[in-house]
């Protein structure tokens, strides 16, 4: 036995001619707070469809709270609480009826039931609203009676897609406060998706990041940033012929940091930015470019999926977006 909340076997699924999710392995410790980073169409949602019973896998298997979600998928279910990408609540219904439903298609008895529902409305500040009917609930709202919902029947585990998707920043950061909450105080297992890199950034103690089905790298938001060794320095250059100049410098000599380009923006990661700035700049005025621009940040997570798939996550949707990346390191093999 693993005795891990969520642990896959290479677990896939296949559409006809897409895999959306290709052979994952992941681990999730009891009492984490676990994303899942990808940008669109990267197989979050599948992945997680599949985790909570509603998809069965193409091949590969895996075990939710030590329940096989094949074999046990009863139990499974009883496990885990889900709020969905999109909204499954019925708008015609009030808030405390949508959650009744929920009740009693878990089978909670009625005292109980009712006891529930004004525990988890409270949790959510929903108290006031409970007998409004949901379309009249404004957007955060129904997210946080969709967190309710998920919470009624006291899962281990609750798997939440894309919690904050289209929410305003007030609402973002206040889910985001629930979110936390829920994983500290009432020590509830959360698996979230995002493609939002702060969100990923400020909630998750680890994470994965996923493209195209694959997990590209995991670790906690400090390790993925320090793997990429150093500090990033942007360069923004008035023409794209510029920027395809400096890279052909970079492959033609040995400098410091590895090196990428968008547009008319080069990437640079160095372990000590502040001293490559005036070697950059030297080698710039040197082959005639004209910057418009210096700047010098920690990584971000948006670098870190730069870095592993060689364009950001806000432009994968696009091949448009895609970028060139090339990386030169000075100690080879490191
Ligand atoms: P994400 O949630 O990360 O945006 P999804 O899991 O929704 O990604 O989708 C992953 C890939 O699988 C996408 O290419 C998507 O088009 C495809 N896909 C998802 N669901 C289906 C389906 N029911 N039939 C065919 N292809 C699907
Ligand atoms: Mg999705």
């Amino acid at each position: 036995m693993i005795d891990a909340a969520i642990h896959t076997e290479k677990i896939t699924k296949k559409y006809d001619g897409v895999t959306a999710v290709d052979s994952v392995d992941i681990t999730v410790e009891k009492g984490e707070l676990f994303g899942l980073l990808g940008p669109n169409g990267a197989g979050k949602s599948t992945l997680i469809g599949m985790l909570s019973t509603m998809l069965r896998p193409t091949s590969g298997n895996a075990q939710v709270w030590d329940y096989d979600i094949k074999r046990d998928a009863t139990k499974v279910r009883k496990s885990i609480g889900v709020v969905f990408q999109d909204t499954t609540l019925d708008q015609k219904l009030t808030g405390r009826e949508n959650l009744d439903l929920h009740g009693r298609l878990y089978g909670l008895p009625k005292k109980s039931r009712h006891q529930r529902i004004d525990e988890v409305l409270e949790l959510v500040e929903l108290s006031e609203w409970a007998d409004e009917i949901v379309q009249k609930y404004s957007g955060g709202m129904m997210r946080r009676l969709e967190i309710a919902r998920g919470l009624m029947h006291h899962p281990n585990v609750l798997f939440m897609d894309e919690p904050t998707l289209g929410l305003d920043p007030q609402t973002r950061n206040h889910i985001w406060d629930y979110i936390k909450e829920l994983n500290r105080e009432k020590n509830i297992t959360i698996i979230l998706t995002t493609h939002y890199m702060e969100e990923a950034d400020r909630l998750c103690n680890r994470l994965a990041i996923i493209d195209h089905g694959k997990i590209i790298t995991s670790g906690t938001p400090m390790e993925l940033k320090s793997s990429l060794g150093g500090d990033i320095l942007n360069l923004e250059f008035t023409t794209n012929e510029d920027t395809a100049k400096l890279i052909e410098h970079y492959s033609a000599n040995t400098l410091a940091g590895s090196i990428s380009a968008s547009g008319n923006t080069v990437q640079i990661t160095t372990a000590e930015g502040e001293r490559t700035i005036p070697d950059v700049l030297k080698v710039t005025s040197q082959i005639g470019l004209d910057i418009q621009s210096v700047s010098l940040h920690k990584p971000t997570l948006d670098d870190v999926f730069l870095h592993y798939t060689g364009k950001g996550i806000r432009d994968s949707d696009t091949d448009a977006g895609k970028i060139k990346t090339m990386r030169r390191r000075r100690h080879a093999g490191k």
